[in-house]
């Protein structure tokens, strides 16, 4: 072997040695210093002033009320197909008749799919889910309303209203997750079509949310909706408690230039707004990264811009505990305005860009 291929081989072995040492020990020291670096960082936040009042502008009895409906015992626990899901989605199509929003699914207000039951199994490096047979009926509920410019493409908001349903004779209430959100969502529809954005706004209470996000998945498929005719996705999920009075809005580092919007609303709200969990593992090490765990997941792969708004996970968490007198009913209803002043300021820059 002549002398320069022993060489070569010799640097191999030092590069192999050194990838190897790497991965085990430089790794995870790097992961934890970016995962330390960014707990940190979100601890620091503390918002330069709260509001001093909240604004008057949503029912908060009237948003308990719905949210109280829908984590009733009745509902039991709405599973996606289910007949508390049923029940759900008539009553959701009495509302929006009620509160005068537009037919916008394929047979009505409604999308109808057939919802796939996911299996958990162990795969060679982590767990896998796999899709099987269809196994029950889902459906998404979809309204809109016009607004002053109708040619603008939607600002579509949206919040699933399944949840886990009866496990081992318990119910799953699931009223911060998310009848919280469907609550909020509903009650925006009312001040909205009393007061029009210049966007024509797509409201969509969305199922299957909590069988892999199917139901958004399903909005994309059949020709329903295409990318192109949506503007921006704000997604709410888990709106009604926190012990910090802490919101989270997730999205601020796919799209920097929200930053000062959520200045502007922060300054109108008496909630701690957050903007976290948007951070690639590059960025943030550990710390959870909330892009893809809940609906606003699915409108951002297909390119639309999105704000996901929700609380942290609390010890209640998909668990029969999360009920509705749980619900810290000041904070819901100052979430719920925070919310509010978001899409009234994203309306306007957006539609001053499109002007
Ligand atoms: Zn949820």
């Amino acid at each position: 072997m002549t002398q320069w291929i022993k060489r070569l081989l010799a640097i191999l072995l030092v590069f192999a040695v050194l990838g190897v040492l790497g991965y085990y020990a430089l790794y995870p020291a790097w992961q934890q210093w970016l995962t330390e670096r960014e707990a940190a960082r979100i601890e620091a936040i503390t918002p330069q002033q709260l509001a001093e009042t909240t604004p008057e502008r949503l029912n908060a009895e009237r948003m308990m009320r719905d949210l109280s409906w829908m984590a009733h015992p009745d509902r039991e626990g709405r599973e996606s197909g289910q007949p508390g899901a049923l029940a759900t989605r008539h009553w959701l199509i009495d509302h929006y008749q009620h509160i005068g929003l537009q037919p916008a699914g394929q047979q009505g207000y409604l999308q109808e799919y057939e919802v796939k039951e996911h299996i958990q199994f162990s795969g060679l490096f982590r767990q896998r889910q796999r899709q099987i047979e269809a196994i029950s009926n889902a459906a998404n509920v979809l309204g809109r309303l016009p607004g002053q410019q109708p040619d603008l493409p939607y600002i579509v908001i949206t919040a699933h209203y399944d949840h886990l349903g009866v496990r081992n004779g318990d119910i799953f209430h699931g009223a911060d997750d998310n009848a919280s959100g469907v609550a909020t969502m509903l009650e925006l529809a009312r001040y909205f079509q009393q007061n029009p954005t210049q966007h024509p706004l797509l409201f969509i209470a969305l199922d299957s949310e909590e069988k892999g996000l199917q139901g958004a998945v399903a909005l994309f498929q059949h020709q329903m909706l295409a990318a192109e005719q949506l503007a921006f996705n704000v997604n709410v999920d888990m709106l009604s408690r926190d012990t910090e009075r802490k919101l989270f809005a997730v999205g601020t580092y796919q799209h920097p230039w929200l930053h000062p919007l959520l200045d502007q609303v922060q300054a109108e709200s008496r909630v701690r707004l957050i903007r976290a969990h948007d951070r690639p593992w590059w960025r943030a090490g550990r710390t959870e990264n909330w892009t893809q765990s809940s609906d606003h997941g699915v409108f951002h792969r297909h390119g639309v811009p999105f704000l996901y708004f929700g609380v942290a996970d609390h010890p209640d968490y998909h668990s029969p505990r999360d009920t509705a007198e749980r619900v810290d009913v000041e904070f819901y209803h100052a979430v719920s305005e925070t919310v509010l002043s978001f899409i009234l300021l994203l309306d306007q820059q957006l539609a001053a860009d499109a002007g």
